[in-house]
């Protein structure tokens, strides 16, 4: 256990510890190695300064972990929460290093964030912000070290100014230092709705193996940011029913169907998603009980505990969030034989065409949109059914099976690597 965790607080960083505990006894002779993925490499605390646009100063937190990186570079999106603390980042960054892993990407885990609610700040204190962040963690970031990506509170506009402060600082435009970046900075076509759109792939593969149709199944969906927005456009646009919505402004539902697209439209025009015609409000407790297929979490971590688990109405779990169901909760949801599809391989779309924006960068040529919807489908429905074939030959759950895939490949690869000195 780390000296400054608390172990009486129940946090995602043990949750991650208790996802790779169970799969100690899955791995042989490489479980030598599994107190590697329980100390990060190396954590960055950095104190932000930025002046605001009324000349005063407030100070804000950031940090940046290297979790692993026996497989390569850091991987690993950057958030802007008032709740982000060291203890989430060091998950966050943990399930990044199994992720890419489980989908066989040639990175490490990394993950950085600032403790800030970025809707309190001008567009220039935000800038100001992250170009501070940007240079304060320079020391670890690079194309060949650690390429940071949007996460929750951060955007296309957020990795401009990372890349435009690196590049800056280093005399040279440097397009691999980021990924989600927009287009006409070296970004790649089906970046942004990669996460959702990959997160709908994993669900209509777990479907199919259940016999659940994708066409007039419900489907409620936690987060409507850009993967929970995406992920539920994707069900509506082939045929399902959109029976509830939740995000940070409360929760709506409608038996008949919400309409997405205009849902997006809405928010997208600065409403709230519980002021938008056509639903009913409801309470986060009524959210959670809605009848549905298909739940979707696409929020923040920590969502679903055991008590939840015990009164959820649906056949599969999705999850597009990173994190959403804590361990007992997992275990609740595996004897009632509600499916949970783990974040790490659900989620994974976004980092998969983040490592194609990185490819195409490094060679200047750049794909066709199609080819990036082939080539990520193909990656996603790849990775599934071999967690699916691998969870059913050991008789464990999908996490289990996809936690044992990556950690055997991190491990190996920690073996070949040897220990310095
Ligand atoms: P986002 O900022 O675009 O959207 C987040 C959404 O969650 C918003 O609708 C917000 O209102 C809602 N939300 C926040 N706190 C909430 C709460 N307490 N209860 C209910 N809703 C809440 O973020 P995003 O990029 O869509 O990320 C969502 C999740 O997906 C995160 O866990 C993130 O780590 C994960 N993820 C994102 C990507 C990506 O490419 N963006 C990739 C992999 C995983």
């Amino acid at each position: 256990m780390l000296s400054f965790l608390d172990p009486a607080k129940p946090q995602p960083w043990a949750s991650f510890i208790e996802q790779v505990d169970r799969v100690a006894p899955h791995l042989g002779k490489l479980g030598y190695w599994l107190d590697t993925l329980k100390y990060p490499k190396r954590i960055l605390n950095v104190g932000i300064p930025v002046r605001r646009d009324d000349g005063s100063l407030t100070y804000f937190e950031g940090y940046r972990v290297h979790h692993n990186l026996s497989r390569g570079p850091g991987k690993g999106g950057v958030r802007f929460h008032p709740n982000v603390s060291m203890n989430e980042v060091m998950a966050l960054s943990g399930w990044m290093t199994i992720k890419n892993a489980a989908l066989n990407l040639p990175f490490g885990g990394a993950k950085g964030g600032v403790r800030v609610d970025p809707a309190l700040l001008s567009v220039t204190e935000l800038e100001r912000l992250t170009r501070r962040y940007t240079s304060e963690i320079g020391i670890l970031i690079g194309p060949d070290k650690d390429i940071p990506a949007p996460d929750v509170g951060t955007d296309e506009q957020i990795m401009s100014w990372m890349m435009d402060t690196y590049s800056v600082n280093k005399g040279a435009t440097v397009t691999g230092v980021v990924t989600g970046k927009p287009i006409s900075l070296g970004g790649s076509l089906g970046r942004r709705e990669a996460t959702g759109r990959g997160v709908f792939v994993a669900a209509r593969e777990a479907g199919l193996l259940q016999g659940l149709a994708i066409k007039d199944a419900r489907v409620a969906v936690q987060g409507f940011g850009n993967v929970g927005s995406v992920a539920a456009q994707c069900f509506a646009t082939s045929g399902a029913i959109i029976v509830a919505l939740q995000d940070a402004s409360g929760s709506v539902s409608n038996s008949a169907g919400i309409d997405v697209a205009a849902a997006i439209a809405h928010v997208k025009d600065g409403g709230l998603l519980v002021d938008m015609p056509g639903v009913e409000s409801i309470s986060t407790e009524e959210f959670w009980l809605v009848p549905s297929d298909y739940l979707i979490p696409a929020a923040i971590e920590g969502q679903i505990d055991a008590v939840l688990a015990e009164k959820l109405d649906t056949k599969l779990i999705v999850e597009g969030a990173n994190g959403p169901t804590l361990p007992e909760a997992d275990d609740v949801l595996e004897s009632r034989g509600i499916t949970v599809v783990p974040d790490v391989i659900a989620n994974a779309g976004g980092v998969t065409v983040s490592y194609f924006e990185w490819v195409q960068d490094f060679s200047s040529f750049f794909w066709t949109e199609q080819e990036i919807h082939d080539r990520l489908e193909n990656i996603m429905a790849a990775a599934f059914h071999e967690v699916a074939y691998l969870a059913k030959e050991r008789k464990v759950s999908l996490r289990t099976a996809a936690f044992i895939i990556a950690c055997t490949r991190i491990l190996a690869a920690r073996d070949r690597h040897g220990l310095y000195p």
